[in-house]
């Protein structure tokens, strides 16, 4: 596929960077390899806009993937970062920041009696998922196709995010006798999970979940749906953990908990709690979490966790998610959604919009979408055209036909008008595409 708009600064800089990094970029969704082109460099946020390093200027609905809650640049968060790192940027000890953290997290979710930082979402799961098998004695973790949580080797099986965007069906390096142990099941379907309990009897330690997926596109889970992961592992003696990096603290102002009320029994956290820093954390009840160092046995570590720039960041963000923020970044997803359905049902675009709470990502097909098998039946074909017209247009999409889109209390009338604007073209583009 040509395209008609060049960015030949970026295109220099990822010369550069595909010569010392693989692929060009630390982390491959990053890259347009499923949507082809070149990825843009960015240089600079304020708000809800990107300027690339061609100095061209996008609305962004990406948000870094889901932390920038508040816009870029905050200046609330911008200063209290200033004033952390005034103060020292690492100092291997404790410190208040992460006291005052791990307070407003235990305060906002329920059944977080106690909480352990860490630096990424990827380390929250991957230690969660140790400390149930080490307080269950168990082996076994069921997981959902679809769903992704991290690059933890047991957990990439049949993953979504950057796994699902380049089809990959398992990873290199991840070895049987590790993958061996993880059972995949399909999505939104708890007779799978009934008859994975019934296989494994004593043996599966815990069911890991993304609260509300959004790493196969968004694909809420059906009326009932956690509530019966909870009951089936309260039944067979495992731990039901939900994965709210994503949702947590974006979904409201306590995630998809503040949302279902459905209790897990651990949790995991990232993105928006480290206000654009690595912070991430994994808690819940009081008798499990014991069983972690230095407290219990389980051990788990991490030399930057709770680092005290991390923490002044993702507090001051946290501390700015009121009932008011999160009843904006609600209407500005609820208004992109309509848009975005009546320019794609204006050019006949067979799509569905799939919202949970204010995540939302378009699938291009109109049959329901419940896992990742529907999720995968999609025209990809349409999503690439839709994404460089409005690419063209100066909207930052998710490069990938599997991502949420992201939206933040920045997203003023002016970036919606912007959005506004390139959206029949795009739609157009997806028209005509051909597969
Ligand atoms: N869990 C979920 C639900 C995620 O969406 C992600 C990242 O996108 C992760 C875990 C991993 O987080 P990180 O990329 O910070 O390692």
């Amino acid at each position: 596929m040509a395209y008609s708009y060049e960015a030949p600064v970026s295109q220099s800089l990822f010369d550069r960077a595909s010569a010392v990094t693989p692929g060009g970029v630390n982390s491959p969704v990053r890259a347009f390899r499923a949507v082809g082109g070149t990825p843009r460099f960015m240089v600079s946020g304020t708000g809800p806009y990107l300027t690339d390093a061609d100095g061209r200027e996008y609305v962004d609905l990406v948000c870094s993937w889901g932390p920038m809650i508040l816009g870029h640049s905050h200046p609330e968060v911008t200063a209290a970062v200033q004033e952390a790192v005034s103060r020292g940027t690492s100092f291997g000890t404790p410190g208040e920041g992460e006291v005052a953290l791990a307070e407003e997290i235990v305060a906002r979710i329920e059944p977080v009696e106690q909480v352990r930082l860490v630096s990424s979402g990827t380390e929250a799961t991957m230690s969660a998922i140790r400390l149930a098998r080490g307080f269950t004695g168990r082996a076994k973790v069921v997981k959902f196709a679809g769903c992704y949580h991290g690059h933890v080797d047991a957990l990439l099986a049949a993953a979504g995010s950057g796994v699902a965007t380049f089809g990959l069906p398992d990873t290199p390096g991840v070895t049987g006798a590790t993958a061996g142990d993880t059972v995949v099941l399909p999505y939104n379907d708890l007779d799978a999970v009934r008859a994975a309990f019934a296989a494994h009897p004593g043996e599966i330690a815990c069911v890991i979940t993304e609260a509300s997926p959004g790493n196969m596109g968004v694909v809420p889970p059906a009326d009932g749906f956690n509530a019966g992961l909870k009951e089936l592992c309260a039944a067979n003696g495992a731990l039901y953990i939900s994965d709210e990096v994503m949702t947590g603290f974006r979904t409201s102002k306590a995630g998809w908990y503040g949302v279902d009320g459905v209790r897990p029994d651990l949790m995991t956290f990232g993105k928006v709690m480290g206000g654009g820093f690595p912070a991430a954390a994994f808690g819940g009840r009081g008798d499990v979490m014991a069983h972690l160092a230095p407290a219990g046995p389980v051990y788990q570590a991490g030399t930057l966790s709770g680092n005290p720039v991390a923490t002044a960041a993702g507090l001051a963000q946290l501390r700015l998610l009121d009932d008011t923020a999160y009843a904006r970044i609600d209407a500005v997803s609820a208004e992109l959604r309509s848009l975005v359905g009546d320019a794609l049902t204006k050019e006949g675009v067979a799509h569905t919009v799939s919202a949970a709470s204010n995540m939302f990502s378009v699938f291009f097909t109109d049959r329901p979408v419940r896992d990742y098998d529907d999720a995968r039946k999609q025209d990809v074909f349409r999503f690439t055209a839709f994404f460089h017209s409005m690419l063209e247009q100066g909207v930052y999409l998710p490069p990938s036909a599997f991502e949420s889109w992201f939206v933040s209390t920045a997203h003023d009338e002016r970036a919606v008008e912007r959005i506004a604007a390139a959206l029949p073209a795009a739609a157009r583009a997806a028209s005509e595409a051909t597969a």
